[in-house]
């Protein structure tokens, strides 16, 4: 038996980016239901249970915005938001009310089929028995269980925060995460408004993994919004 389509929710009232993902969608494989609103994209999240939800930030009724904040009173899994270039402050506050990635219009089918296939992968982590305690970096290997950075065999030193940003980065890879969320999980709740201390750490923490810390490869910057631990797979 083949596995089941992955079950999408798509909420946006342009109707040609409808018609786009409808078509490219289900030729790759997903099964997509469409909202032209907000509450409808609550009612059918209600009584679907999508995998994954993609959601417009600007919407006819209530705005994206609103929509993720009330999801994910009771909404655990992905969402994706799509957003305007424009519209940079959007994004960061898509992803601090709980949103997991974004993406901003326009975009290409093979830029989404990347973001989707990387929330499957962490649905999937997330339904095997527990976190791998063993995260590969290229040649860096993480040992959570161990608290542990290794270059092949060597010990690479960290200071107790740029291990702290790493294994934070580390478990939620391939996903952005803010400056505010960086902080509030490395610093704590206190620091949230000091996004220099992240530079600071993220310059020195790119010396020591990076094999090029000009040109990272792996610590990515999301311009005006946060990091990224890129997956492997994500960099074209
Ligand atoms: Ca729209």
């Amino acid at each position: 038996m083949s596995a089941p389509r992955p079950n999408l929710l798509l909420v946006e009232d342009d109707p040609q980016i409808q018609r786009f993902l409808a078509t490219a969608l289900d030729a790759h494989g997903y099964a997509l239901r469409i909202a032209g609103s907000g509450n409808e994209g609550l009612q059918l999240a209600a009584l679907h249970q999508p995998d994954i939800a993609i959601v417009d930030i600007g919407l006819p009724d209530i705005s994206g915005l609103d929509l993720i904040a009330r999801l994910r009173e009771w909404y655990a899994q992905p969402i994706l938001v799509l957003s305007a270039r424009e519209r940079e402050a959007d994004k960061v506050a898509a992803l601090d009310l709980g949103a997991d990635d974004y993406l901003t219009k326009p975009f290409g089918i093979g830029e989404l089929l990347a973001r989707l296939r990387v929330m499957q992968r962490h649905l999937a982590g997330r339904e095997a028995a527990g976190e791998s305690p063993r995260i590969e970096i290229g040649d860096i290997t993480l040992d959570l269980a161990a608290r542990r950075v290794l270059r092949g065999d060597e010990d690479v030193h960290l200071t107790p925060i740029e291990y702290q940003l790493l294994a934070t980065l580390a478990r939620h890879r391939g996903k952005v995460l803010t400056h505010r969320q960086l902080l509030r999980e490395v610093w704590g709740a206190a620091h949230t408004e000091s996004p220099q201390y992240l530079r600071i750490y993220m310059r020195s923490l790119r010396k020591k993994i990076e094999t090029d810390p000009a040109r990272p490869r792996w610590l990515t910057t999301e311009v005006g919004v946060g990091y990224r631990l890129a997956d492997g797979e994500e960099r074209i």
